[in-house]
């Protein structure tokens, strides 16, 4: 796979950490927890930060898809992802988007590698992408694993989407990716460059 870009939300094998997982006064945590690794009421998996080794291509790094999402930057580079002419965002969809807003969990991508994740992403290439500038974006859920305590800690539901107002749920979950639902959406058409 040399030649081909490592985009900047796809995880490394040498970034994947054990996960002490425990339960503390009814709630999902590590054995050595620290108070930032909550975020919307949930706790998120922890990875490392090396960005170098085995590349897991159909995966994602959640902090880094969640660093993107939180601050607009790029799925590719990490780089802002709004265009400085108009102060909207770019963003690239696996299919057409109906209605008036749309839930994702694919960060943005900036316009110099909107192209770029069209032809070489395989996910994109294999379905009917779309591209919009977006005016504005909500936070409004997460992808996460649920957990279960009885006597040992069990994983019971695998990458289910769960939103933030799902108070009596996000206590047993690992969040994995955050969920953002899209406004103000503009289509696109590129020209080939
Ligand atoms: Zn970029």
């Amino acid at each position: 796979m040399t030649g081909v870009r490592k985009p900047y939300i796809t995880p490394y094998a040498e970034e994947s950490v054990e996960l002490p997982l425990t339960f503390e006064r009814g709630r999902l945590s590590y054995r050595d927890a620290v108070p930032g690794e909550w975020m919307f009421g949930a706790l998120w998996a922890r990875c490392g930060a090396v960005r170098d080794g085995t590349v897991l291509w159909a995966m994602v790094h959640t902090l880094r898809q969640r660093r993107c999402m939180l601050k607009k930057l790029c799925r590719v580079c990490g780089r802002s992802a709004t265009d400085p002419a108009t102060g909207r965002l770019w963003w690239v969809t696996p299919a057409p988007v109906t209605g008036m807003t749309w839930p994702t969990v694919g960060p943005p991508i900036c316009r110099d590698h909107v192209t770029e994740a069209l032809t070489s992403c395989p996910r994109l290439r294999r379905g009917s992408p779309a591209v919009y500038t977006v005016g504005d974006y909500t936070p409004i859920g997460i992808l996460a694993n649920l957990y279960t305590h009885d006597g040992q800690v069990t994983e019971t539901r695998h990458q289910v989407a769960i939103g933030l107002d799902d108070t009596h749920l996000l206590p047993y979950a690992l969040a994995t990716q955050l969920i953002v639902s899209l406004h103000d959406l503009s289509p696109k058409t590129l020209r080939r460059r």
